[in-house]
């Protein structure tokens, strides 16, 4: 999905405003891209028909690029659809009997190890696993070699009625200090009755804070059906969707919230212990557009960009006057929106950047800056006057900085004047270049 989406919505790059012929062309291929991740065919409907609603409704800023205005919107709808904020466990009782209910096979042993190791060290909990799935051959020898290996205790009683493991296991818990019990039941390949009637049994005997789905976030459409099916008949408290690793574009995320409305509460990206995050809407927004903190950067983008300025040096550009006077202003801007660093590192493609590379621009910005702050305005306006050697001399006395630096701007500033003067013959043929993001450096 990601790399479809940026490609689509990057080609309206060069284009400043969301006209109904680009909106078409980025919806086209953004619902494409969404169908392809596995994304239900419904809610990518609804989800596109949302979308173009508010591209076309005006929900446009002033100065801000039509494919920034594309992401923003689709990036807010996502969030919306996938809940907004996180939404935490309830461990309020004591104890907090935390019910894990799911497929077999969708990772309900491994996740319930995972959520005992998670609430021991995020929640300074005291938790307990307990044996359930009496049927899976190997099922609580596998609860109690990852309980052992992770020093978490284990309640069991081998092949015993789960129900009356399950009373016995919340009076061990009172007993032995234990604050959060975690149940980790049986499953079956499909939804059944029986299995259904043994989970709802044992709800009634324990009274779970939370009754936790565990499914399987590469099991396609069907994840839905499952959500839907156990939720009915169990009421679920919330979901917690495993074997999102790696490259796992998290499709299924979007389906789950938006048909279910049941809040999402982890993710599952690993077999190991570590591996289980408290899921956050805005992230996985940022992973199903696979561009980075977009939204952060938007928003400083919108705060912090003096347009006015912006255009002015833009004008002075295309009239073939670029000095001095329109990097520092340049400079201003960026220096503005933060730090440089965060800055190229919530840009798309910012994977390639490298910390040295983030550094040295940060450090010329500052040292560039401060070089300049001791020219006169005359100067700067006129950069043909620093060849003179007192000149020279007197602002880089003033600015306490080397000659060498002061020599490294002068090369950065020419280079910048050519790149400017050739993006004017460019602009002045027709052809409108791609403005920003290379000034110095
Ligand atoms: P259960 O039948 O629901 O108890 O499922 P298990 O906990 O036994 O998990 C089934 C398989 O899925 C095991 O091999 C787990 O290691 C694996 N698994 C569980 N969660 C994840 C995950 O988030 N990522 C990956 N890659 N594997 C997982
Ligand atoms: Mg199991």
């Amino acid at each position: 999905l990601s790399k479809k989406m940026k490609k689509s919505i990057e080609k309206n790059m060069q284009k400043s405003t969301l006209t109904a012929e680009n909106i078409q062309d980025t919806l086209k291929e953004i619902r494409l891209a969404l169908l392809e991740s596995d994304v239900n065919v419904d809610v990518v409907k609804e989800l596109i028909a949302k979308i173009k609603e508010k591209a076309e409704g005006g929900y446009i800023q002033e100065g801000v690029k039509a494919n920034q205005q594309m992401v923003k919107i689709v990036h807010d709808e996502l969030i919306e659809i996938l809940g907004k904020e996180n939404s935490p466990l309830e461990l309020s009782k004591k104890p907090s009997v935390i019910m894990m209910v799911g497929l077999q096979g969708s990772g309900k042993t491994t996740t319930a190890n995972k959520l005992a190791h998670l609430v021991r060290k995020k929640n300074s909990k005291n938790p307990l696993l307990v044996g359930l799935d009496i049927y899976r051959p190997g099922a609580i020898e596998q609860l109690v070699e990852l309980g052992q290996k992770n020093n978490i205790s284990v309640f069991e009683k081998g092949k015993q009625d789960p129900i009356i493991t399950a009373k016995q296991a919340l009076e061990f818990a009172e007993q032995n200090g234990h604050d959060v019990i975690i149940l980790d039941t049986a499953g079956r390949l499909q939804i059944d009755e029986k299995l259904m009637n043994e989970l709802n049994e044992l709800r009634k005997n324990t009274s779970p804070s939370e009754t936790l789905l565990v499914v399987d976030g590469m099991i396609g459409q069907e994840i839905i059906n499952v959500t839907n099916e156990f939720n009915r008949l169990l009421k679920l408290t919330g979901v917690i969707v495993t074997k999102l690793d790696g490259d796992a574009r998290g499709g299924a995320t979007l389906s789950i919230t938006y048909m279910t409305k049941l809040p999402i509460k982890f993710i599952g990206e690993g077999e190991g212990v570590s591996s289980l995050s408290p899921f956050y809407p805005k992230r996985m927004s940022d992973r199903i557009l696979g561009m980075g903190d977009i939204e952060t950067l938007y928003e400083k983008a919108v705060e912090n960009i003096d347009e006015r300025s912006m255009q002015k040096t833009m004008k002075r550009m295309f009239m073939g006057q670029y000095d001095m006077e329109d990097l520092r202003n340049q400079l201003a801007q960026v220096a503005k929106m933060g730090n440089i660093g965060g800055l190229l590192k919530m840009m798309p493609g910012a994977g390639k950047i490298s910390e040295d590379q983030v550094n040295d621009a940060q450090r010329k910005l500052v040292i560039f800056s401060i070089i300049m702050d001791s020219m006169t305005l005359k100067e700067r306006r006129d950069p043909r006057l620093l060849k003179a050697i007192t000149r020279k001399n007197r602002i880089i006395r003033g600015s306490g900085r080397s000659e060498k630096e002061f020599n490294e701007l002068i090369n950065n500033f020419d280079k910048g004047k050519k790149q400017v003067m050739e993006m004017t013959k460019m602009m002045k043929s027709g052809r409108m270049p791609q403005f920003g993001g290379r000034g110095f450096g």
